[in-house]
């Protein structure tokens, strides 16, 4: 892996800051900037803008779309992106679904989900995680019973994350009871949320936001065309999707960003004689959080060149998902303990309510957004497989115990 750029790689990183200057819509930059949460059209309206531009799916093949950067380029990318504080991209379709179709699904399968992922005209969800099933996720109970040319589906699934948005989701379900392995008889399918029997009910998080849901399911029909791969086999591609949900989890690039702005913050935050920069606590916390991210990239980069040449994410993903995740947790610490009192919102519940003026906000624009993010960044060690999930991984895959 070569990270040194080329005059081409930096001819490509001025492409893109000039586009980021010209195309990140201005609204959206602004709800960013305070700490606004964004609704399902300003993200869709992003990523259309990066669609436009032929870039919205680094992370595909060429021959559906992709962009075949190399790592180098797509590491540029990821950090100029950051570094403007552009919306995250919504991982359900472009990194999860969308990978799982494109190596497993069927030619009409590709030819009807993919280019409708790609310009992000349709948002997913993901449907794996159940009331009995969450680590132990080949426990689920959500089943598909083969109805002629339908599947008859019944369950529960949890924490669908922005699953009140969505028009498709996919899923796991057992279509075969009488199996040897609980992992076995589990299958990969696809599901219009408009189809009846389908229901959403929301679940309100510990920062007041509504985030994630409920889905049921109640004999809700699904043409057996919407099954991905093999009957019974969707346990291997499951694994796959969250192997590249995990790398996109680490969010180094956005890290490095949250760090050097809470630097410059504390530059300005008043403490004792000078600002909260000089307080040697502070900064040796910062430096500790730095030396760790630098670690972190260059494991980044390694599997991302990995992906570059063709590989799929492998079981280091796990490392990247614990380690990046720590960071994000130490940094929404950092950033309530320098916000101080401010770091409470004005209106308990209503923080990110974009009626309540920043001047109202006790701590003003970033200030007021800390603790609420705190809350909800402790999801970041669970979700995609809590991090103790991750280490029993990396014990028996990479260290071979
Ligand atoms: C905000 C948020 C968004 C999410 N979004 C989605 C989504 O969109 N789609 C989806 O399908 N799921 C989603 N999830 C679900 C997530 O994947 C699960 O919460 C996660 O896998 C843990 O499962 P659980 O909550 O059932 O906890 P449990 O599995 O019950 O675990 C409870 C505790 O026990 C520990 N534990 C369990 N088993 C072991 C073991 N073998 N060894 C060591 N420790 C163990 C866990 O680490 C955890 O600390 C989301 C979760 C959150 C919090």
């Amino acid at each position: 892996m070569d990270l040194r750029f080329s005059d081409d790689d930096r001819a490509f990183r001025e492409e893109v800051r000039t586009f980021l200057a010209e195309k990140y819509p201005a609204d959206i930059r602004e709800r960013t900037q305070r700490g606004l949460r964004l609704g399902r059209d300003d993200h869709m309206r992003w990523q259309q803008t990066l669609y436009e531009q032929g870039w919205a799916a680094p992370n595909w093949p060429v021959e559906h779309g992709g962009t075949g950067w190399s790592a180098t380029r797509r590491y540029i990318f990821d950090s100029e992106l950051a570094l403007a504080n552009t919306p995250q991209i919504m991982p359900f379709g472009l990194s999860m679904v969308g990978p799982v179709i494109y190596t497993y699904g069927t030619e009409a399968q590709k030819a009807r989900f993919l280019p409708d992922i790609l310009a992000s005209r349709v948002w997913w969800c993901q449907g794996y995680s159940e009331p009995g099933a969450g680590s132990d996720l080949a426990s689920l109970k959500t089943r598909a019973d083969r109805d002629g040319d339908e599947y008859v589906i019944n369950g529960t699934k949890t924490w669908t994350t922005l699953g009140q948005h969505a028009d498709w989701i996919f899923l796991l379900a057992r279509t075969s009871q009488d199996v040897a392995r609980k992992q076995e008889g589990i299958s990969f399918l696809l599901a219009d949320m408009r189809t009846p029997g389908i229901s959403v009910r929301p679940i309100i998080t510990v920062d007041g936001e509504h985030e994630v849901n409920e889905v049921h399911f109640e004999n809700v029909r699904i043409p057996v065309d919407n099954l991905v791969g093999d009957e019974g086999h969707g346990w291997t591609y499951g694994k796959v999707l969250l192997q590249h949900e995990r790398t996109g989890i680490a969010a180094v690039a956005r890290s490095k960003y949250r760090l050097s702005r809470l630097r410059a913050l504390a530059g300005s935050i008043p403490a004792g004689d000078g600002t909260l920069l000089d307080d040697p606590q502070f900064r040796r916390r910062l430096a500790r959080v730095e030396i760790e991210l630098t670690a972190l990239e260059y494991t980044e980069l390694r599997t991302l060149a990995a992906v570059a040449t063709g590989g799929a994410p492998g079981p280091e993903s796990s490392l990247l998902k614990i380690r990046g995740t720590e960071v994000q947790q130490q940094l929404d610490l950092l950033y309530v303990e320098a916000a101080g009192y401010r770091a409470l919102p004005f209106v308990p519940g209503q923080f990110r309510d974009p009626d309540i003026a920043d001047d109202e906000r006790i701590g003003g624009p970033w200030a007021a957004d800390t603790a609420p993010r705190y809350f909800n960044g402790r999801k970041v060690t669970i979700y995609g497989g809590t991090n103790e999930i991750q280490k029993n991984i990396i014990a028996k895959a990479v260290l071979g115990l």
